[in-house]
């Protein structure tokens, strides 16, 4: 049955191979935490977290109303949101939703509104920075960090925890071992001054296939969880689980010397037949997948896109495909053909997946 509409279809059973695959390589006693941000990484962050609610042991998301919006949905997992931002603070305490304090200025704001709150044992995050440079206490502070929080009855401390910078190279694993010791030693100077020991965590989705010895007490799984794993061979291991599709609207027959789209990106040179597709560049589809650069499969065809993609629509050539308008079109249903359409629009899969836009509807299938 044809889908007249562009819709993004989330595969939840492969949702499942996939936590599974991940949960194989982990001890039975390493917990873990799934990443849905960015709407779940382009799915559907509430779609995710609803299925997976009772199978993991955290959500992160990375901004504060990202977490707002699971709490709405009612999802009851603690969530921890990676880059709360001292504005939104007194929101997040509302859904109770865990911060993560990566400097003092966030540390102090939020100590601050505990303490107004008459809060007690609120549970927090601290970050710290070995090596990505992006947020992060230096080890450096953890005497200045400690003096702040060691009395302090209003927040506990309920992990540590710090994020590789290139888990995904096998060129920088001396850089990534480096950070690993360094986290280590974090961990062990935190047990001495505060006299317990944190869930600690370290590992994204190729640190979790990359370090095994990295895992600590939890990790954070996102990219992999949605079927991609920075590596061929390791994406071949997990399922996909989002298929983008569309249909045709127009096929239009063009003669020599014809041109199709904005600024005339394509003139003919044969008779074609071009078919249109809702979908463009605000849906997620990069201009720079036009003229060529991209494409879809019609029929079981693949076929490329011609001239420029425009805002809300791509054309492409279906001279050889037999094809009627309302047919389906796909725009990707595996992963190879993501990672090929991020390679010729000079991203990666994280990009190409997170700019889909939100008014492609999302549905779920089996
Ligand atoms: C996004 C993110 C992750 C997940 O990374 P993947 O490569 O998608 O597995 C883990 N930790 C932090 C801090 C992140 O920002």
């Amino acid at each position: 049955m044809n889908s007249h509409i562009t819709s993004l279809k989330i595969n939840l059973e492969s949702v499942d191979f996939n936590l599974n695959y991940f949960k194989a390589k982990l001890q039975k006693s390493t917990k873990l935490l799934v990443v849905v941000k960015a709407f779940g990484y382009g799915s559907d962050a509430i779609i995710i977290a609803k299925h997976l609610q009772n199978k993991v042991d955290y959500f992160a998301v990375a901004y504060t109303q990202e977490g707002v919006a699971l709490r709405t949905a009612g999802i009851k997992t603690p969530i921890l949101v990676l880059h709360p931002q001292v504005e939104n603070l007194e929101l997040l305490v509302t859904h109770q939703l865990e911060p993560n304090l990566y400097s003092h200025r966030i540390l102090d704001a939020f100590i601050a509104l505990a303490k107004s709150k008459n809060l007690i044992d609120y549970p927090i995050h601290l970050k710290f920075n070995t090596g990505l440079n992006r947020l992060g206490f230096l080890s450096s502070e953890l005497p200045k960090i400690t003096s702040k929080l060691k009395s302090n009855t209003s927040v506990i401390v309920n992990s540590i925890f710090s994020h590789l910078a290139a888990s995904e190279d096998k060129n920088e694993s001396d850089y990534s071992l480096q950070q690993i010791d360094a986290f280590k030693k974090i961990a062990t100077d935190f047990e001495n001054h505060f006299g317990f020991r944190p869930t600690l965590h370290m590992c994204n989705t190729s640190g979790i296939l990359n370090y095994p010895q990295a895992h600590f007490d939890m990790v954070r799984l996102g990219i992999g969880l949605y079927g991609f794993a920075n590596e061929k061979e390791k994406t071949d291991a997990l399922k996909n689980v989002i298929s983008l599709h569309s249909c045709i609207s127009q096929i239009h027959a063009i003669n020599i010397g014809d041109s199709v789209g904005y600024n005339r990106g394509c003139i003919a040179n044969k008779q074609m037949k071009i078919a249109t597709i809702p979908i463009g560049h605000a849906d997620g589809i990069s201009r720079s997948l036009g003229n060529g650069n991209g494409f879809v499969h019609i029929n079981n065809q693949k076929t490329f896109i011609v001239g420029n993609v425009c805002m809300d629509m791509i054309m492409v050539d279906v001279t050889d495909i037999k094809c009627n308008e309302g047919d389906e079109v796909i725009i990707f249903d595996n992963q190879e053909t993501v990672e090929r359409l991020a390679k010729n629009s000079d991203t990666i899969s994280y990009e190409l997946l997170t700019a889909i836009s939100q008014r492609i509807k999302r549905n779920v299938t089996s």
